[in-house]
Order: structure tokens, then sequence, then C-alpha cells
């Protein structure tokens, strides 16, 4: 069985990076290395905090342990992090490390992730943009939906129009969603699903911040639309929580944040006990996608991050969707790690 003797973080160019916490806090590259040659790749969030608690706590606590013993290394990085973490930065340091240890055990089965996971059902998953800077450019590029990021403080109102604009210029049976980030309350939530229930959206994502559990649940009630969230729940105690309480249609967790593979494939197992659909976060990249195919019954699939291309794997998009990985493993390698750091 094979044992990890290496595990380390890096953080690729910042300047790429969009000028928020993700400047900062954004995503990193994990590399594992077992005593048998392998060697499998991972991507966190999580920034400086992440690389600190990869390069220290996670890797003091993890290397001599099994890669195939996947629920004790999962276990034994959330002991270690528990007295300062149990959610937002932590769990994405975890995510990055759980998925190098799929990588690695799909790896040495010579099986794609796809494979490894069940099978590929399908063999591309059509995708969607989000926030394109043109909407007629956006409908020539193949992908079957669009969705509205909502910026600043702008009100329903504007949101509204900016859906009537993107229906008139896509027509219907193009899909349309609208993305809050969680920066409404329920009143406004409310009225925007009332103004907006006649323009077919796909869904309205993360309207309320996501502690406001009893308020998604009371808007998915009230609102036509169906309501999306759980970009930002970490473990799939945090998903268990939403899921109880029907507050969700849809869930959409980000592999690199909630806790890697190993909490996507309970949250997709959970999902299908309570009839809920998974639209991962940021889906289109090599992370994500075999998940999507091996387990999903929904299948659409978010462009992938565009500021950290050298994360994403090498990926295929045509008129009929995201093509799945079909490499060992994720099927990807990435070049950042220094062969000179002494190691
Ligand atoms: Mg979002």
């Amino acid at each position: 069985m094979p044992k990890i003797t290496d595990i380390r973080a890096v953080q690729p160019d910042l300047d790429r990076a969009p000028p928020d916490w993700r400047r900062w806090f954004g995503q990193v590259a994990i590399r594992l290395d077992t005593d048998d040659g392998l060697v499998g790749y991972g991507v966190s969030g999580g920034g400086v905090a992440t690389t600190t608690a990869v390069n220290s706590l996670f890797r003091d606590a993890l290397l001599g342990l099994e890669t195939t013993d996947t629920d004790r290394i999962w276990r034994t990085m959330y002991s270690v992090s528990s007295r300062y973490g149990r959610s937002g930065l932590s769990i994405m340091a975890m995510s990055g490390v759980d998925l190098a240890v799929w990588d690695i055990n799909a790896r040495a089965q010579k099986a794609s992730m796809a494979d490894f996971l069940g099978g590929a059902k399908i063999p591309r998953i059509p995708g969607y943009v989000t926030d394109p800077g043109s909407f007629s450019e956006a409908r020539a590029t193949g992908i079957t939906g669009v969705k509205i990021a909502v910026r600043g403080h702008a009100t329903p109102d504007t949101v509204v129009q900016q859906i009537q604009q993107a229906r008139a210029i896509l027509g219907n049976g193009f899909q349309i969603m609208v993305d809050v980030g969680m920066q409404w309350d329920f009143e406004t939530a409310l009225s925007f699903s009332r103004q907006a229930a006649d323009y077919d959206l796909a869904w309205l994502e993360e309207p309320l911040p996501p502690e406001d559990i009893e308020g998604y649940r009371r808007l998915r009630q009230a609102c036509k639309i169906p309501i999306a969230g759980g970009e930002h729940c970490y473990t799939a105690a945090e998903f268990r929580r939403f899921l109880e309480a029907e507050a969700l249609d849809i869930v959409q967790p980000d592999i690199t944040w909630c806790g890697g593979m190993t909490t996507l494939v309970e949250v997709f197992r959970m999902a299908d006990e309570f009839g809920v659909r998974v639209c991962p976060h940021r889906g289109g990249d090599v992370w994500s996608l075999p998940a999507i195919a091996a387990l999903g019954s929904y299948r659409l699939a978010e462009q992938t991050r565009r500021w950290t291309p050298e994360l994403n794997g090498p990926f295929e998009l045509d008129d009929m969707g995201y093509k799945i990985p079909d490499g060992h493993g994720f099927g990807t390698e990435i070049d950042l790690f220094p062969q000179e750091d002494g190691r």
C-alpha cells in the first residue's frame, strides 16, 4: 500500500487573481508523493493560510499514512486543525490534500477519476458561463446557459433589466441564472423573486448569507424560482443542515473548498436521498467533471476559474459541452513545484 512521503502546497501567481479576498486566500496547488513513486495533485482554496497549514501541520500529521485510508487522512486533518478550523480556510486546505489522495488512489489503479467513481454516464457535460462580457458572444461559444452575477449594490430592479436584456439576446430555451453572492436580505430576495417570476430563470443563487438556513427555507417556500446555494458551505454536515431544512433546490459544493472529493461524494449521496440537484461551483474544471459525470443525475458545469488556468487542468469545451478527463486520476499534472527545494 502506498505511503505518503511528501506533501507540498504552492500558490500560483497572485497578479491574475481578482482584486478581492481571492488575491490572498485564493487557489493553491497541492502535490503528494508516495514511497512507490506515485505523484498526485489537488487544488485548494485558502492561499497563504492553506500553504502554511499544508506545508506544516498537515504534512507532519500525514507523512507515513497509507493513501488508501482516505477517510483516516480526512479525519486526521480535521482533528489537527479543529482548534482553529472546522470550516472556512481550514476545510479549503483539507480539500486539496484530499483531492491529491484521490488522484493517487485512482492512478494506482490506472483508472480515470470518472472510472474510479463508477464510470461516466455521459461523455460530455453541458457548460454555462458566469458573468460573460457580452451575451451575444456567450451565445456563440457552445454553452447552454448564462449566469448574471449581481455586483455592488445592484437592486432587484436593475437585475431584472439585465435579465430582460439577456433574454432578448439569448432567446427562450437558453438557461439564465442569477447569482446574488450572499448580498441580499430575505425581503429583497423575495421582492426580486416576484419581479423576476416570469423570466423562466433556471435558479436564483446565494440570495442570502449561508448561515441563514431558515431564510433560505422560507424563500424556497415563497418563491417560484428554484433556489441554489452551498458554494460557501464546508463539510457534509453543513450541506446536511440545508438538506434537512428543505432549504435548497440545487446544492453547489466547490470541490476545492468544501472538503474535497470525500465530501463531494457524500454531498451527491445525500442530495439523492433528499431529491435535490447538485451543480458544483466551477464544475467545468478537471476536479469536478468526473463526479458530475459519474455521480450526478443533473448534468451542467460552470466555467472554470479563468485567472488560474494552470490549476484547472486541460479542458475541451464544444457544442456538446465539457469533455470528461480520461487520463489516470484527474488526468492532469501541475508544474508549479520546484525541484530544488531540498526534499
Ligand atoms: Mg456563486
